[in-house]
């Protein structure tokens, strides 16, 4: 049996495109197409609109809807739910339920594993933290990733766990280029305002107040609340670097891009306060370099192994 062209084009991309393509009088491109295994991960719509029906599917849900009353239920089992329960267990509260929407706890902190090697299904790094951070550097003492402290109090990170040069890059027009930054074709304009923008994170991330805070801290609660800072969530990231004539469209673009990454949102609807603390809270000061990465095979999905392990039997599931 032969094919005509259109039917040919219909087998390959699909009926509605090329009827579409028809339609406007348009030859259809011959794209090759390869079929790739997998599925968008998400939430649950099927367990989702469970609680829209109020609803329940196992025994294991309907009691924990109806079943005893817990001193502290916590929704969702994602790393924040997790370490939350992990905290109050350490803090002796041991009557604590997680209730997780899906089949695994994790979140977008999720790990796959395959014959090969465990994989993460979104997180992959963590930074490595700074002496203040006492909750993460107790977590990372108990995955036993943090091996001690240094002479002058740093805490010292297993070198298996580190990456010292991530090896980061992006795809412009047809070619791969190194770093995040597109240096490729850059004004000497170009070039003085990344050094100034990076010079500004850098006094960001020296700031601190008086009550002796960092003005930009991980986690955000202990950031300085302070208005100096305060007021840059009050303006967008957009007008923010207007301000600061940052105008070269390559650190514009450097800036979107750290926006999306981290907010899922463009420079208009970031506000500048979140811009800033995405650079200046990873900075130790004013010179130097974002802290070394933490990563284990299956991404951030090991802090959720350690702490679903943690947290045992009083996960939860929906399913
Ligand atoms: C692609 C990608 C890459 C990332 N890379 C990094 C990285 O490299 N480093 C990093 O630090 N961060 C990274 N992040 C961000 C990181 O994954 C999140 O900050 C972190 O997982 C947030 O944890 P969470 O517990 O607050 O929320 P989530 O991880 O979203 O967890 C929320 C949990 O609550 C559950 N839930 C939702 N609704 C209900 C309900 N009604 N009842 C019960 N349970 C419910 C969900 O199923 C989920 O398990 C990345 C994120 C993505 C998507």
């Amino acid at each position: 049996m032969s094919l005509s062209r259109r039917e040919w084009l219909a087998s390959m991309l699909g009926a509605p495109l090329v009827a579409t393509l028809a339609a406007t009088g348009c030859d259809a491109p011959v794209t090759r197409r390869r079929e790739l295994a997998g599925a968008l991960r998400g939430p649950s719509m099927e367990h989702g609109h469970l609680l829209r029906n109020a609803a329940t599917t196992s025994a294991e849900a309907q009691s924990a809807a109806s079943g005893p009353l817990h001193d502290v239920l916590v929704l969702g089992g994602g790393p924040s739910g997790l370490s939350a329960a992990w905290e109050l267990l350490r803090r002796g509260v041991r009557d604590v339920r997680v209730l997780e929407l899906e089949r695994e706890a994790g979140g977008t902190s999720a790990f796959g594993t395959s014959a090969v090697t465990n994989y993460p299904w979104g997180a992959h790094y963590l930074p490595s933290p700074f002496r203040e951070n006492a909750d993460l550097i107790a977590l990372l003492r108990e995955m036993g990733v943090v091996t001690g402290l240094s002479s002058d109090g740093d805490p010292v990170v297993d070198e298996a766990c580190l990456v010292r040069e991530p090896d980061e890059r992006h795809f412009y027009r047809g070619f791969w280029y190194a770093g995040l930054y597109p240096y490729a074709g850059a004004s000497p304009e170009d070039i003085a305002q990344l050094e100034r923008f990076k010079r500004r994170m850098g006094e960001f991330a020296a700031l601190r107040d008086a009550r002796g805070r960092r003005a930009f801290a991980v986690p955000v609660d202990e950031s300085s609340d302070d208005s100096e800072t305060t007021q840059l969530d009050r303006m967008s990231a957009d007008a923010w670097l207007r301000r600061e004539s940052f105008t070269s469209p390559r650190l514009r673009w450097l800036c979107e891009y750290a926006c999306r990454d981290d907010f899922g949102m463009g420079l208009m609807t970031t506000s500048a306060w979140a811009l800033v603390h995405y650079y200046a809270a990873r900075m130790r000061d004013a010179t130097s370099e974002a802290q070394d990465l933490i990563t284990w095979p299956e991404g951030n999905g090991a802090i959720v192994k350690h702490l679903t392990r943690a947290v045992g039997d009083r996960i939860a599931s929906s399913f």
